[in-house]
């Protein structure tokens, strides 16, 4: 800080000595002092919200301004040395009380007195600067709570005086003030301070002639319309003091200025009391109607703007100034509050959004305790410094600041929702899939119906503690009911990939039952036939016979296996709730599954090695064996060729049969189509991906029923049938010989 022109930067650390003699606001260049903040913190009036109160003293140049100040107040403002008459203080200064709870008396006086020592104003030096009275008057009026006028006794009654100037100035910008301001513009108290004051003259006269005075300057102001037939008394208080000498009576001086002190405390407004009459020697003079209602730490900012439009001969609005002061203070409070919220959400939002860039969204604990630890203390510390700020600039802050941190808390709040919602599905999958398994492991069957619920009612149960656990009291997005039904939605999902996964198992054993089933009792059918007369393997028949009836009695087996499966299906199917859509889908399946498996079958017995040796077999037991079973000893009498023919015709009559799968009454193809029906409404792409097609039933494989059928191909019946007379034709030779050979013997 100095005194010609230059303020100290902000940023300066200020120091004891610096503020020794307080800070100078308005320097001789009509600059306002941006470090005022710096000397309301240093004072520590910057936190005292509405404690604090402003003093402007002014008067005439040199009649002891300063010097008065210094001793109500203990403050350090330059006094004029006695010996040098040249003006000292310059600009305006200001300077805290500090005597605060020095006096003597049980008055104490009020907390945070701001005292201002106005440049006086006739400064012979500045005659040239005239209108620096105005804006000091303004700026002073603006501000102040109490103006101390100070006069010499002398000065009393020279109306035509320059103290007469000045006052008629105040009145003047008072109303200039009022007309922008009809609501709230505060009254004033204007404390007169009579300086050396004989004793001749009573206060009481003093003071009568100072009132006559007043009321001829503001009956001859010119005032604005509509405010013609207003009153002093609309405006101002006035209070009166008179001190003695100094220099004369140095003792009396003081304990006069002592008691004067004891006056700045809070007062009361006594509702008899009217301007004029209100003073009584020993009354606070801080009546809260004299508070311009400027929160501490939004003075610097209230005064500067103030001092903006006065230098720049501006209307000077105050509210509109009281409100740019809210606006600018309450975006400053925010930013302040935002640096603590910044300080615990910023960790979680990073996280947050590291998860999402890697694609590994992550609940984060402790989220939702951080969330409205911040969002409470983030309000409250707002609410705290904001409120006594222009309530609808205060409302309006609070309701950004809100938006702006309840923003950012929803991007958290759905980002955990989200990392809730992948984690509590997954864990879901895996759950019922590790239950499923140790259900497997242990052989006995489990009941997947149950694992599901279970598992469902544990996923549910935690989302729903995860997403409670984010909830923030007072913040507009407080439900997750959708989230939550999207959850569920995909919970059910996963159940139902899961199910279909565990009925796939089910079919798959279910199938490997019917291969093996098959297996045994299509083969019992087909090694029957090596016995040329029926057999144990077809107990059904027993018959000889019944070779013809060997695609009835395989169909007939067919059927009844895949009607067991199909029983053993759904009932496993329906204990763990498959749909009964999902049960048909499984039912058409399996049957045409097991087609496949008994075509392939069919397939194996009738490879050709086998095929051959079948009809061997078949062969020989009708050649070798005699009607009741009994092995024939050949005799060249015997009508070897005779019964050779017969038993070589009679099983070459199993060729045809066995080309074709059919019924041997109708002699058509088993109603495999219509057994297997239509595929069920409900079966998906993926339910026919790995299905074989089947002729005559999937009618775009362009392949006719019969030719599903067709067991074997005309050149394949061809080629056995040679083959297998050759093979008869061998067996036939070596009976000839042995019947030879047996004659010989
Ligand atoms: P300011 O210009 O109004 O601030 O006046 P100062 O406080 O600088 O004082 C101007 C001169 O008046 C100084 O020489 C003071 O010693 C003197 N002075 C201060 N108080 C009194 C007083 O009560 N009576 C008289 N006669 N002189 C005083
Ligand atoms: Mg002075």
């Amino acid at each position: 800080m100095s005194v010609n022109g230059h303020f100290a930067n902000m940023g300066e650390k200020p120091t004891k000595e610096q503020y020794e003699r307080g800070i100078q606001v308005i320097n001789e260049n009509q600059e306002f002092n941006p470090t005022l903040p710096n000397y309301l913190s240093f004072e520590k009036v910057s936190p005292a919200g509405f404690n604090y109160h402003l003093i402007s003293v002014f008067g005439s140049q040199s009649t002891g301004k300063s010097t008065l100040l210094n001793y109500l107040f203990g403050t350090e403002f330059g006094v004029m040395a006695e010996d040098d008459r040249r003006q000292t203080t310059k600009g305006i200064w200001m300077s805290k009380n500090k005597k605060s709870h020095a006096v003597t008396d049980s008055k104490t006086m009020a907390d945070n007195i701001l005292v201002m020592d106005v440049e006086g104003t006739d400064g012979r030096e500045r005659g040239e600067d005239q209108d620096f009275e105005r804006k000091s008057a303004l700026f002073a009026l603006a501000t102040s709570e109490v103006l101390i006028v100070n006069i010499w006794e002398h000065q009393v009654g020279l109306y035509q005086g320059a103290n007469m100037g000045l006052l008629k100035v105040v009145f003047e910008v008072n109303l200039e003030l009022f007309l922008k301001d009809k609501k709230s513009n505060p009254r004033s108290l204007l404390f007169f301070v009579i300086r050396d004051h004989l004793g001749t003259t009573p206060l009481a006269n003093l003071r009568n002639t100072l009132i006559q005075d007043l009321t001829r300057i503001w009956s001859g102001l010119n005032k604005p319309p509509g405010l013609e037939k207003s009153k002093i008394g609309d405006y101002f208080d006035f209070a009166f003091a008179a001190l003695p000498h100094k220099i004369l009576q140095p003792d009396r001086f003081v304990s006069e200025v002592e008691k004067l002190g004891s006056r700045f405390r809070e007062g009361f407004r006594d509702p008899r009391r009217d301007a004029f009459k209100s003073d009584q020697e020993s009354d606070g003079v801080f009546l809260s109607e004299y508070h311009r209602r400027i929160p501490a730490d939004g003075f610097s900012i209230y005064a500067q703007q103030v001092w903006d439009q006065i230098v720049n001969n501006k209307d000077l609005d105050l509210p509109t100034q009281q409100e740019l002061m809210a606006q600018f203070r309450c975006d400053e409070i925010s930013r302040e509050v935002l640096e603590g919220f910044d300080e615990t959400i910023i960790p979680f939002e990073n996280k947050q959004a590291e998860g999402t860039r890697l694609g590994q969204l992550e609940v984060l604990g402790g989220l939702g305790a951080a969330m409205r630890t911040a969002r409470m203390k983030t309000v409250k510390a707002f609410e705290t410094e904001a409120s006594r700020y222009h309530k609808g600039v205060y409302a309006r802050k609070k309701g950004e600041l809100e938006s702006k941190i309840d923003g950012r808390l929803k991007v958290l709040f759905q980002g955990q929702l989200s990392a809730a919602h992948k984690s509590g599905v997954k864990d879901f999958s895996d759950a019922v899939s590790a239950a499923v398994k140790a259900g497997q492991k242990k052989g006995a069957s489990y009941d997947f119906a149950e694992i599901v619920d279970r598992e469902k009612k544990n996923a549910l149960s935690k989302y729903d503690k995860e997403a409670r656990g984010v909830l923030v009291e007072g913040a507009p997005w407080s439900s997750y009911k959708q989230e939550m039904s999207l959850y569920q939605k995909d919970l059910n999902e996963v159940s139902g990939r899961l199910r279909r996964e565990e009925m796939r198992r089910l079919a798959t054993r279910v199938e490997r039952w019917v291969r093996s089933r098959l297996g045994e009792l299509v083969g019992l059918e087909f090694n029957a036939l090596g016995s040329g007369r029926g057999g144990s393997g077809a107990p059904e028949t027993g018959e000889r016979g019944s070779e013809t009836e060997i695609w009835d009695r395989i169909w007939n087996v067919f059927i009844k296996t895949v009607q067991e499966a199909e029983r053993r299906f759904t009932d496993r199917a329906k204990s763990f709730d498959a749909s009964p859509g999902e049960v048909d889908v499984g039912l058409w399946r399996l049957r045409r599954k097991s087609w496949g498996v008994l075509r392939a079958k069919i397939d194996e017995e009738m490879m050709e090695g086998n095929l051959l040796l079948k009809l061997r077999e078949n062969f020989e037991d009708k050649f070798r064996y005699d009607e009741a079973g009994v092995p024939r000893i050949w005799r060249p009498t015997d009508d070897i060729e005779g019964i050779y023919t017969k038993a070589r015709e009679s099983t070459l009559t199993l060729i045809p049969l066995l080309s074709r799968f059919q019924s041997s009454h109708t002699s058509t193809p088993p109603p495999l189509d219509d057994w297997i029906g239509n595929a069920p409404p409900e079966a998906t792409p993926a339910d026919e991906e790995d299905l074989t097609p089947i002729g005559g039933v999937d009618e775009e494989e362009g392949k006719s029923l019969e030719e599903e059928m067709l067991i074997l191909s005309d050149a394949k019946k061809q080629d056995v049938t040679t083959r297998f007379k050759k093979t008869a034709d061998g067996v036939y030779v070596e009976a000839k010989r042995s019947a030879i050979g047996g004659m010989t013997q």
